[in-house]
């Protein structure tokens, strides 16, 4: 019920004012009861004591007076206004000095039924009743009086009523001023609550709504005191709290972004071997989804490489390498533990090293290629000249001098090689540049076509060119794409038996792109190589090839030298007889330069 601070405020207030104006009253009642008893008291001194006179006259009978207590009856009444006598409160009685029996006084009807008090037994017994007692519900003094043979005791009685009227009054008073005290404080509190309670209610507010993660809501401040500094406290924690937290979101994020993007796989295990994080990468390299927390666990996936419990303790190398060979991927894995919140678990890295070990086995091929490429002819040129030192001098000079050829077209055949070996190798190496300029493709190609005609017609081909009206010219290194077209003209030759139709047709794709089409009825591509012939050496038939003076460089080369211009070549999809090459080229050359 009073667990707000405002009721706490308004009850302490209420209880102060309780008890202090229960002390203040208590106070005032017993001082007035004190001061009336002193009253009393100092009013019969003066009378019985400080005036012997007095005394005197009460004890000594007149002789002229019918009797002793009507004597004194009207000593006492002519002293009534100095005893303070009112005949109601206050009253005096001339009593029996041996019985105590009333005799005379200012209040009969009382004076019959007094009671016997202390001072009264005191007076009764010779001595001076004049004892005061505040407990008492009266107040009272008795004094002894012997008036010829005659014990009396003069008695004055006062029966407090008007200290109980005026305490009674007071009490009223109190408890008025209590009644708007407590008023004073109900609304003292309020106040006070006001300038209070309200920023503390407002802080609690915000309070509340940062620990809901609002922390746009900003406190007033109204005060300089120790609750506005407070506030001002509050609200500086909390755009500290902001920002931290946006440090640590952020960082969070980016490498939320870092896991869900590499391209390495990773998943984390706990220590029980339930998957705790995965990211993409790892569902595509090991196939499969991996729920966090879900059933397939360490042991389903990696158990074959170690127990969980080895991958958690891998020794002093700190890790466990594996490889996998999985859906047609080479795959790495490393199994390394790691502790995060003291909650140990294994993190397993996947590497897909297909395209490395790929490379690497095209490196390998390539390298093998070669030697084999330039040992043949060296083969050739070796024997055959070592047959003309063994002989020498022996050998018809025809025959000499056709070996001598072997020879000589052995060595060009691999000066043939290497230059189509360094060309590729300028490529590779990104030093090759075009050398860009505008050009009527129209022209290039007849010009291109016409170098062919002598040898095509060798070879009973017929070589004919169809070009679409208007061609434009284009931007592109001019002797580079004759290198790719006289390649692929010089191909259809050698792959076409004698006899054969050559076709060479250009014309524009849209606006910006031009094409040139080579076609043959020679012996084309079976459908599986297609795909390869613009790897390096890849010949469909090796000895036809090579008969031919092929290197089986000669379409990568080309395929090089279009892929700088941001162009394409490709076998178009038409079955066999023949074979058609077709080559797409931009009309504004490369977009940003040679790539
Ligand atoms: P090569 O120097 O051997 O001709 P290329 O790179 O120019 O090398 O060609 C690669 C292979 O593609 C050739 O060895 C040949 O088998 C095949 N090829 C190229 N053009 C044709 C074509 N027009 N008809 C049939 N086969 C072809």
């Amino acid at each position: 019920m009073f667990r707000s601070l405002h009721m706490k405020l308004m009850l302490i207030m209420t209880l102060l004012i309780i008890s202090l104006m229960t002390v203040v009253g208590a106070f005032l009642v017993n001082s007035v009861a004190g001061y009336y008893l002193e009253q009393f008291y100092s009013q019969m001194q003066t009378v019985f004591q400080n005036d012997p006179e007095f005394y005197h006259d009460l004890e000594n009978a007149d002789p002229e007076e019918p009797s002793g207590p009507q004597q004194l009856d009207q000593m006492l009444r002519a002293r009534a206004g100095d005893l303070g006598v009112d005949g109601l409160s206050r009253n005096y009685y001339v009593l029996d000095g041996t019985t105590g029996a009333y005799l005379a006084g200012s209040n009969d009807v009382e004076g019959v039924s007094l009671p016997l008090t202390h001072n009264l037994s005191a007076a009764l017994t010779g001595e001076v009743g004049d004892d005061s007692d505040p407990t008492a519900a009266y107040m009272d003094v008795a004094i002894p009086v012997t008036r010829g043979n005659r014990d009396y005791v003069v008695y004055i009685k006062d029966s407090k009523q008007e200290v109980q009227s005026l305490t009674g009054q007071l009490v009223i008073l109190i408890l008025e001023a209590l009644a708007f005290g407590i008023a004073i404080s109900v609304l003292l509190s309020f106040l006070l609550s006001k300038t209070l309670i309200t920023p503390i209610e407002r802080l609690t507010e915000g309070a509340e709504e940062v620990a809901a993660g609002d922390f746009s809501h900003k406190i007033e401040v109204d005060s300089r005191d120790e609750i506005g500094v407070l506030t001002s406290t509050f609200n500086d924690m909390a755009r500290q709290l902001q920002s931290t937290l946006q440090e640590v979101e952020n960082e969070r994020n980016k490498l939320g972004t870092l896991f869900l993007h590499m391209t390495d796989g990773v998943v984390a295990f706990s220590q029980h071997g339930e998957i705790i994080q995965s990211n993409p990468a790892a569902e595509e390299m090991l196939d499969r989804s991996l729920p966090i927390g879900g059933e397939v666990g360490y042991t389903a996936l990696f158990g074959d490489i170690a127990p969980l419990r080895d991958a958690l303790e891998p020794g002093a190398l700190g890790f466990l390498a594996a490889s996998r060979e999985l859906g047609g991927r080479s795959l790495e894995l490393l199994l390394a533990p790691f502790d995060r919140d003291h909650q140990a678990g294994v993190l397993v890295v996947i590497h897909d090293v297909t395209e490395r070990n790929k490379t690497e086995e095209m490196r390998k091929e390539f390298v093998a290629n070669v030697s084999h490429e330039l040992r043949t002819p060296l083969t050739n040129i070796h024997s055959y000249a070592e047959t003309l030192v063994d002989s020498a001098g022996a050998l018809p000079p025809d025959m000499e001098k056709s070996f001598l050829n072997v020879i000589l077209s052995e060595s060009e055949r691999m000066a043939h090689i290497v230059q189509d070996l360094l060309t590729l190798s300028r490529f590779d190496s990104g030093k090759s540049e075009l050398n860009l300029a505008p050009f009527s493709l129209a022209e290039a190609i007849e010009t291109m076509v016409n170098a062919n005609r002598l040898e095509a017609e060798r070879h009973g081909h017929s070589l004919t060119l169809e070009l679409e009206p208007g061609l434009p010219r284009i931007t592109a290194d001019r002797e580079r794409i004759t290198q790719v077209m006289m390649n692929i003209v010089s191909n259809s030759i050698k792959y076409t038996p004698d006899g054969g139709e050559i076709h060479v047709s250009a014309g524009k794709t849209g606006e910006h792109r031009v094409w040139l089409e080579v076609s043959d009825n020679g012996i084309g591509i079976p459908m599986a190589d297609r795909e390869r012939i613009f790897e390096r050496f890849y010949r469909v038939d090796k000895a036809r090839s090579r008969e031919s003076g092929g290197t089986g460089l000669g379409l990568s080369i080309a395929k090089e030298i279009v892929d700088q211009h941001q162009g394409t070549i490709a076998i178009v999809d038409k079955v066999a007889p023949g074979l058609t090459v077709r080559v797409e080229l931009p009309v504004e050359g490369p977009a940003h330069g040679p790539a």
